[in-house]
């Protein structure tokens, strides 16, 4: 990159002369950890540096304070190069672990770049974060690991009536593409923490109706009942015991976050004991509204953004278990102000062609250079492609 900054000769079509050409990397766009990789900085899960953006910790994801924007500090890119440059420029392996604990950065080959700045073009990608991430954990962890399907007495089953809404009362169109045909599988397939099966396209074509499958799914007379669901019995074990782990979690953080903001945990200065996450219908139903709120301009951008930060801050409130993801959101705003609507940096293209990468058959060649087979593949793909379009015509 530092040589096409410089610039280098280039064949360019109709020039018979090779013409100087120069490149500059706008931005870095991809998931949470491979951005923290990439940029050098210290895991999204370290207690300190969650946030590449600003000095939210993890701790904050507990409380609706964590999610005000007006008590978080924006990162300083000056800082964390400052630091970087100090990072490569010490031998000591002490100092620079003192460093790296002092500001959450390593240094990053990234950071030679002229007007790279850290924070401000390491966007995260809206694919990774809002489907894989947000619907995902909301649609699995939230709503139903947390207990929002379980079945109340002398009543139908919420799951059946949500999974049935889901395959038998919409009518798709062809271009839809896939969707998740069983919300079980899709439940699994967090739990196992695996979830590479349920791909981005199908969490977006759930997110596109959850709202009106919750409410087939919850409805009384019409109405989204303002009332706790009820407890799960000892035939939901797997819900009792998610639920509990998830209580003590979001007790442990919240513990953090306060005394980290030197408040009291409570007036006896004991440990309560973790409280059961809420489970109240119209209000998870309202900050799921709130989430899925369109939009097209920036106006209702801001509007999506003022949306999207009380249901997370509601959610906080009630005790639910919230993910590094959910925090990310809240910077969203500021990327779309920066690199425009996100179809114009999400990776749905980039990982699309990582799977036809993968897919290269290398004869179980697994180590050294296997460019050279990638590049020729993907040539061979694209040759193929055009024969194709040609005989079409
Ligand atoms: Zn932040």
């Amino acid at each position: 990159m530092l040589k096409l900054e410089a610039g280098i000769f280039l064949r360019v079509f109709r020039c018979q002369d090779k013409q100087l050409m120069h490149g500059h990397l706008h931005l870095c766009c991809s998931d949470l950890p491979a951005s923290c990789a990439a940029t050098g900085r210290m895991g999204c899960t370290s207690n300190e540096y969650m946030c590449t953006f600003c000095n939210a910790t993890i701790g904050s994801l507990a409380d609706p304070t964590g999610f005000d924007l007006n008590y978080l500090r924006p990162t300083s890119d000056s800082r964390l190069l400052r630091y970087s440059f100090m990072w490569s420029e010490t031998e000591n392996l002490d100092q620079r672990e003192f460093l790296t604990r002092r500001s959450g950065k390593r240094w990053s080959p990234l950071d030679q770049l002229p007007g790279w700045m850290p924070s401000r073009d390491n966007p995260v990608d809206f694919m990774h974060s809002s489907l894989l991430g947000i619907v995902k954990h909301v649609s699995c962890e939230i709503l139903l690991r947390g207990g929002m399907f379980i079945r109340k007495a002398n009543q139908s089953n919420p799951l059946e009536k949500f999974e049935s809404f889901i395959q038998n009362a919409i009518l798709w169109p062809a271009s839809v593409g896939r969707l998740p045909k069983n919300v079980r599988t899709m439940a699994y397939l967090a739990q196992a923490l695996s979830g590479g099966r349920v791909k981005a396209d199908e969490w977006r074509n759930l997110a596109a109706i959850l709202f009106i499958a919750l409410y087939a799914s919850w409805q009384e007379d019409g109405m989204i009942p303002n009332e706790e669901a009820p407890l799960p019995s000892h035939q939901n074990l797997t819900v009792a015991k998610s639920m509990i782990a998830q209580a003590k979690l979001v007790q442990k953080r919240r513990q953090k976050f306060l005394a980290s903001l030197n408040i009291a945990r409570n007036q006896d200065g004991n440990n309560p004991s973790p409280p059961s996450p809420r489970r109240n219908y119209a209000r998870h139903y309202n900050n799921v509204l709130k989430v899925w709120t369109q939009s097209g301009s920036i106006s209702d951008y801001m509007r999506a953004h003022a949306c999207l930060v009380q249901a997370f801050q509601d959610w906080a409130a009630m005790g639910c278990h919230l993910v590094p993801y959910c925090h990310i959101a809240l910077h969203m705003l500021e990327g779309l102000r920066c690199n425009g609507p996100v179809y114009a940096t999400w990776c749905f293209g980039p990982e699309r062609h990582n799977r036809i990468l993968a897919n290269v058959n290398h004869n179980g060649h697994g180590a050294g250079e296997l460019e050279s087979t990638m590049a020729r593949a993907w040539l061979k793909m694209q040759l193929l492609q055009e024969l194709v379009r040609l005989l079409r015509t």
